[in-house]
């Protein structure tokens, strides 16, 4: 079996694996669009044979998990070509697509797996490990062909709301691993930081939540469920409702667990202009108790809102997003310091720290360990002396 990183040998986002079998066969591990990517285009596909005209030694899509810079070129692709991905993670993709979120796919001939559940494409057995991202729905690979097996990590942490299941696969990881890719979205960091808990999260959320005197606002995605749990958790222990967007009650209906909060639940709200139904939340019933609510900027609610009195020196806005996202929400920002409302950033990264990386690669156990996803694969060499790498488009053998 041969093996070759399309991209993301060098750079967070964007990744694409090619696995080649020795009769020929191939599959591909995600094809993310490149996070400095301006425009989502057909150019930007990797150089893989027969993806915009589909040659039949090409068999099919893995994607890791529903995140743009692991699945969003495949709406070039030739679509003949069979996509494989967790049920729900295809779920969050088609509600995304009918809201028209940006890059939102949705595929025509989609093949659903699950966790643990051993299947064929072709001469390759896949096995998906389901793991702790902030991402719903993200899973890890065992690929195994030509009596040779890979594990690709996909994108993971242990210090989300799944973290158990973090402990359960190092307790108990695949063996004889021949070539680990591990993403290294923490290479180049601190070493020794340790990232902050979902649960830390909660209590942060939870101490501003009860000294803010109005309304208190959270730009956060719709598709992080790990952190709207722990926005709605921290909102139930404050006693105030949590109020979200169509499309953000949407993707958790959509996620069919359900533990997830949803509009049946007495304390979650749909911000709406009418009042017609029980779980309908307005403005103007905001402006009566701000002190009540906790609203997640989903949506179009800041529109609805930026010209009320909601906003205003009672009020605060929680910032729980990537730092590098703030300029997309340059306006809600700059509204919100006007106003003179309390700001503040919380957030932890969806990737491990360095120490869950050690943990993970060290229960793993492989006989040589790839950096991908990264912008310092160099720094992996220094953690694991088995350590190969590989370049972007240069084929090895497994
Ligand atoms: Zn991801
Ligand atoms: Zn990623």
């Amino acid at each position: 079996m041969k093996a070759c990183i399309r991209r993301g040998a060098e750079q967070i986002g964007g990744s694409a694996v090619e696995i080649i079998a020795s009769n020929g066969q191939r599959l591909i591990v995600d094809l993310g669009l490149p996070l400095d990517a301006e425009n989502n285009t057909a150019d930007l596909l990797p150089n893989i044979k027969g993806l915009i005209n589909k040659s039949d030694d090409l068999l099919g899509l893995l994607i890791s998990h529903p995140h743009q810079d692991h699945y969003a070129l495949g709406q070039h692709i030739d679509s003949r070509i069979p996509v494989y991905m967790g049920r729900i993670g295809a779920n969050i993709l088609n509600i995304a697509k009918q809201h028209n979120t940006p890059n939102a796919v949705s595929f025509d001939k989609v093949e659903v797996f699950e966790s643990n559940k051993t299947f064929e494409i072709g001469t390759f057995k896949i096995t998906p490990y389901l793991v702790d991202h902030s991402a719903y729905d993200a899973y890890a690979f065992l690929i195994e062909a030509d009596g040779k097996k890979i594990f690709y990590s996909g994108d993971f942490r242990s210090h989300g709301r799944k973290s158990k299941i973090f402990e359960k696969m190092i307790a108990n990881p695949p063996k004889d691993i021949d070539v680990l890719f591990v993403e290294g979205s923490c290479l180049g960091r601190d070493k020794s930081e340790k990232y902050e808990t979902e649960e830390d999260l909660e209590a942060r959320f939870l101490s501003v939540f009860k000294k803010t005197e109005g309304l208190v606002f959270i730009q956060a995605s719709s598709q992080n469920i790990d952190r709207i749990v722990t926005v709605y958790r921290a909102t139930k222990k404050s006693g105030r409702k949590l109020v979200m967007s169509g499309y953000t009650g949407h993707i958790l209906w959509g996620l069919e667990n359900p533990k997830i909060p949803n509009f049946t639940w007495p304390d979650v709200k749909k911000f709406a202009t009418d009042e017609t139904a029980p779980h309908n939340v307005t403005a103007e019933m905001m402006s009566l108790n701000p002190n009540k609510y906790v609203v997640l900027l989903g949506g179009s609610i800041f529109n609805q809102l930026k010209s009320t009195d909601l906003i205003n020196s009672s009020t605060s806005f929680i910032y729980s997003m990537w730092d590098g996202y703030k300029e997309l929400y340059a306006e809600r920002i700059e509204k919100m310091k006007e106003s003179g409302a309390y700001m503040e950033d919380i957030h932890t990264s969806g990737h491990a720290d360095i120490p869950t990386l050690k943990k993970f690669v060290e229960a793993i156990n492989p006989n040589v360990v790839v950096p991908i996803h990264t912008f310092f694969p160099k720094d992996l060499i220094a953690m694991f002396s088995n350590t190969k790498i590989h370049k972007d488009n240069e084929v090895f053998e497994i």
